[in-house]
């Protein structure tokens, strides 16, 4: 495959779908863990090395509080797939080359190398904001470019933010189902979140949207998969 395509979805004529999540390790992300392994289900999480770095404390359904790196180490040890998001969140095309070189993208590909001893190949600009330099500076670390296809919409927020408050997020958990259900086909990519920025929590929605679309998806005969695996049957989608 040119490391030059930006893919956006999987074989159209395969019934594997992937669940991807975006801006973690966050708070959520041991609920959602929790889901995928009730279901026995893989999926990719795209990190933000500022996450890990920071050490967020997050409580899990045991009552313990694990830090950032222990819950994409979690993550990584149940067969999901880790990928790169970028360090700060920002949007890559305004930085210059060496800020996107070292601040963002190898930066978090060492951080995630380091903790969990496999090289990233995948990696999602924050917003899906690419320009050619941003692509060619992908192209020279050997990363992938995934974006996706189907929106959850968890991170929607209203409009109107408290400046130093928490986030107003538009859907609920049924809405958030809803959203996926309606537009998923073979091949699907789905955007999620277990974080927001590295600034805020993701939207807990997401959850119980899981916890009720991944075993109707599974009756109606969706295989999920992780972004490799998704790839794997070749076919895929790229951007026009
Ligand atoms: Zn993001």
């Amino acid at each position: 495959m040119m490391s030059d395509e930006i893919i956006v979805k999987g074989n159209p004529n395969i019934p594997n779908i992937a669940l991807t999540f975006d801006d973690g390790p966050g708070r959520i992300t041991p609920y959602i863990l929790d889901v995928l392994r009730k279901y026995g289900v893989k999926a990719t999480f795209f990190c933000l090395g500022c996450c890990i770095d920071k050490n967020i404390a997050a409580q899990d359904n045991t009552g313990r509080y694990i830090t950032g790196n222990e819950i994409v180490k979690r993550a990584n040890d149940e067969g999901h797939l880790i990928a790169i998001h970028s360090h700060d969140h920002r949007d890559l095309t305004g930085l210059t080359d060496e800020e996107i070189l070292n601040n963002e993208l190898s930066r978090t590909k060492k951080i995630i190398t380091n903790l969990i001893g496999k090289t990233p190949v995948y990696f999602r600009p924050p917003y899906g904001s690419i320009d050619d330099r941003v692509n060619n500076i992908a192209k020279a670390l050997d990363l992938k470019i995934v974006l996706w296809n189907c929106r959850s919409a968890d991170s929607s927020t209203e409009p109107a933010i408290i400046l130093g408050g928490s986030l107003k997020y538009k859907y609920g958990p049924v809405d958030i189902y809803s959203n996926i259900m309606r537009n998923i086909e073979n091949g699907s990519i789905i955007l999620c979140h277990d974080g927001h920025s590295g600034k805020y929590d993701a939207n807990f929605g997401i959850v119980s949207a899981l916890d009720r679309a991944i075993p109707e998806l599974q009756q109606k005969r969706f295989n999920f998969v992780t972004v490799d695996d998704l790839l794997a049957t070749g076919n895929y989608v790229i951007q026009d």
